[in-house]
């Protein structure tokens, strides 16, 4: 098991600090995901705007008793995640930063490109998008098909849909998966200006997890200058899906973090207004706090594997199905506790539940956990038992890596 040392412990207290007051902002963030833009001066919003920036693009980093933190690490990130997430989710999802985008272009960019999105995203707080998903289905990610299509002087133009992408009616910068030639090869990830003309987002309604302000999008003929195709300096087998399987390995931790921290924030919230409980209640309480303690340690154990080595993100996909199926478990569990009708006399726990749910979808669903993992366990990524002998039998048989979505 992975455990927090000073340096990450250092990380915790100071964003649980910050996250003391976001919680009071939950419920003005859930009935309207905009009334972030009156918190951008809170530290955690902040820290969001720019986290994942490395150094060398000229980010300052967080100081904490010393240490220095970008939250380029997915055991950093995955820290932050779940003590935001516990405080409120809504702000979290809602905070604008670089996240799934800047990862995909910390993976795939060249130096003109980084230097482009990060410079842009530290001289503001900028929203960002990272388009996968389309309507007729998200998990078979490889299978989409918005066209990419070359114009004589060596750019392209952008058309298609694109469905539930997180923050897209506000971002600035995205991260647009297309397809410029038939096959798996033919995937490729563009840089987009959102403000390019041809490109429209428009939120869709939800009942979970509303900061994050889902959305569709249409382009049309949106103009793609070739300086704009990520992994242009990479090979074919480098730009594309790879990019988004990448930067989903990388990411993933986190999104089971974010799980983890809307459970303990319902466990919390138990406490709080539940007054003591005895019998079966307690017991029940106890079971869901350690449940909520085991997956913590399951969440960084898979960070700290895909810190070692990004390609390994079976273990995460583990990590995230248990802890999307915990946070379902905990929030309804924790209504139990508070009686019948505890969803509408608690706001608060209701929008928990809901937030919870949507924790299914993100960057997967359980479905496509179980077939990530499950390839890992084939390709002897992942350990049957953890015992001596099995790690010896299954090591060093590698596993291709699973198109599944975002
Ligand atoms: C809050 C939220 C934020 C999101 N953010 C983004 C984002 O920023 N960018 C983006 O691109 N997308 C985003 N998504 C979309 C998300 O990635 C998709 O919802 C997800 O991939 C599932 O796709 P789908 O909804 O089309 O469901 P489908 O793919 O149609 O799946 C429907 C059901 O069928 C099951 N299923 C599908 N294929 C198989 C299979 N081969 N074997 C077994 N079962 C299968 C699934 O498990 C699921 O239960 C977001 C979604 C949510 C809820």
């Amino acid at each position: 098991m992975t455990h927090l040392d000073d340096r990450l412990r250092a990380l915790r207290g100071q964003v649980r600090e910050w996250g003391a007051d976001l919680r009071p902002l939950a419920l003005e963030i859930d009935r309207d995901p905009e009334a972030v833009r009156g918190h951008f001066a809170h530290p955690a919003v902040r820290h969001l705007a720019t986290m994942g920036i490395p150094e060398e693009y000229g980010h300052e980093p967080e100081k904490i008793d010393g240490h220095r933190f970008y939250g380029v690490s997915a055991l950093e990130r995955a820290v932050v995640m779940e003590e935001l997430a516990c405080a409120d989710v809504g702000t979290l999802v809602a905070s604008p930063g670089p996240l799934l985008a800047g990862v995909a272009v910390g993976l795939c960019a060249d130096e003109a490109q980084k230097r482009w999105f990060y410079g842009r995203m530290l001289e503001q707080p900028l929203w960002t998008c990272f388009a996968l998903t389309e309507p007729e289905g998200g998990s078979d990610a490889a299978a989409l098909r918005t066209a990419l299509t070359a114009t004589p002087d060596g750019d392209a133009l952008l058309s298609g849909e694109k469905r539930y992408v997180g923050n897209a009616c506000r971002a600035q910068l995205g991260v647009v998966f297309a397809r410029a030639r038939p096959g798996p090869l033919g995937v490729q990830a563009v840089l987009v200006d959102t403000a390019d003309p041809g490109f429209v987002a428009e939120p869709l309604d939800m009942i979970g997890l509303r900061g994050a302000m889902i959305s569709s999008i249409v382009m049309d003929r949106v103009p793609v200058p070739a300086d704009r195709f990520l992994g242009r300096h990479l090979t074919a087998t480098r730009r594309g899906v790879w990019a988004f399987v990448q930067t989903f390995n990388v990411l993933r931790p986190g999104v089971a973090a974010i799980a983890v921290g809307i459970a303990r924030a319902a466990l919390e919230y138990v406490a709080e207004h539940r007054g003591a409980l005895r019998g079966a209640g307690r017991e029940r309480f106890d079971e869901l706090t350690r449940r909520v303690d085991a997956t913590r340690h399951l969440v960084h154990h898979a960070a700290a594997a895909v810190d070692a080595r990004g390609t390994d993100g079976h273990l995460a996909s583990a990590a995230k199905l248990r802890a999307a199926r915990l946070a379902e478990d905990v929030t309804l569990g924790a209504a139990g506790l508070l009686g019948p009708g505890a969803r509408l006399a608690h706001p608060f726990l209701d929008k928990l539940a809901r937030d919870a749910r949507a924790m299914e979808f993100l960057e997967g669903t359980g479905n496509m956990q179980r077939l990530n993992l499950f390839q890992g366990l084939l390709g002897g990524k992942v350990d049957r038992d953890p015992g001596p002998t099995a790690s010896r039998a299954t090591a060093g048989r590698p596993a291709a890596p699973r198109a599944s979505a975002p």
